[in-house]
């Protein structure tokens, strides 16, 4: 039988962030702890009251709805597989963080920086974001360690990741142009290198898990395969072997 929501749940606000698309957000917040974000409150919404003390607060628990992770059918699935087992292995949805849940409601918990004063009412300013531009947001709440840190929890199949999986270095274009755009994108350097640390490719077509072999030049680059991550209003290029991982330049977005 049905259970009604009442009242009905309707999203508060909305994220700005620098990921425009899925590939390359990081898979947890905090593991690229620069990655900007930003939470816009509806008008209706969007009360200086409604946040009053929230700046009292480092981290905040963001409640949103993973909007482009519907699946086309809109039926979901008992089981999923986790890119941290290979994306060869299932386990159970509710074992899972996977966006393709039954209610597509994800949970992050990130930093606050600033709570800015506007004319359209207050900005979240956040970091640590592992959230897509234009991510539905339905509730805010202040992170609590006394209660939500729990230092002997078991994490099971998905133990803390290494969060320098690779090593990533700069083409002298890629260098030059990121100096150039930090002058409006602060700390573009360390987002950049902590986005491609993390390793982005989809776990099965890594080192760790690839019998793939491309063609790999003297410098053991993968010459064949050029990837794209689009953050903020650029195509980020870059190439990768093994853990190695090279940024070739940052392009103009192509829409
Ligand atoms: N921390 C959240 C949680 O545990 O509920 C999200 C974890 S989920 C594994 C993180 C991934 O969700 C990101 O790497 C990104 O690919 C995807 N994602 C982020 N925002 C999304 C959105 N609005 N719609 C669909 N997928 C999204």
């Amino acid at each position: 039988m049905a259970v009604h929501l009442a009242p009905t749940i309707e999203p508060i606000g909305v994220i700005h962030s620098c990921f425009k698309e899925k590939f390359g957000i990081p898979r947890q917040p905090n593991l690229a702890d620069k990655a900007p974000g930003m939470l816009k409150f509806f008008p209706e919404f969007a009360r200086p009251e409604a946040v009053r003390g929230l700046e009292q607060f480092s981290h905040i628990w963001i409640i949103f709805v993973f909007h482009r992770a519907v699946k086309k059918d809109g039926k979901w699935s008992a089981m999923v597989r986790p890119p941290r087992l290979g994306g060869n292995k299932k386990v159970g949805v509710f074992a899972s963080r996977s966006p393709f849940r039954p209610n597509p409601i994800g949970m992050s918990c990130v930093r606050l920086e600033d709570i800015e004063a506007t004319a359209k009412g207050p900005v979240l300013h956040l970091t640590g974001v592992d959230l897509l531009d234009q991510t539905p947001v339905l509730d805010i709440k202040p992170y609590l360690p006394y209660s939500d840190r729990l230092d002997t929890a078991r994490d099971g199949f998905a133990p803390a990741p290494d969060n320098k999986t690779c090593q990533v270095n700069f083409s002298s274009t890629a260098a030059t142009q990121i100096r150039e755009r930090e002058k409006t994108i602060p700390n573009l350097l360390p987002i950049i290198t902590q986005v491609l640390e993390n390793d982005p490719r989809p776990a099965y077509s890594n080192a760790q898990f690839s019998s793939r072999k491309g063609d790999t030049g003297a410098d053991g680059l993968d010459k064949e395969r050029v990837y794209g991550i689009r953050l903020f209003d650029f195509d980020l290029k870059w190439q990768a072997a093994g853990n190695k991982i090279r940024v070739l330049c940052l392009d103009p977005a192509s829409d």
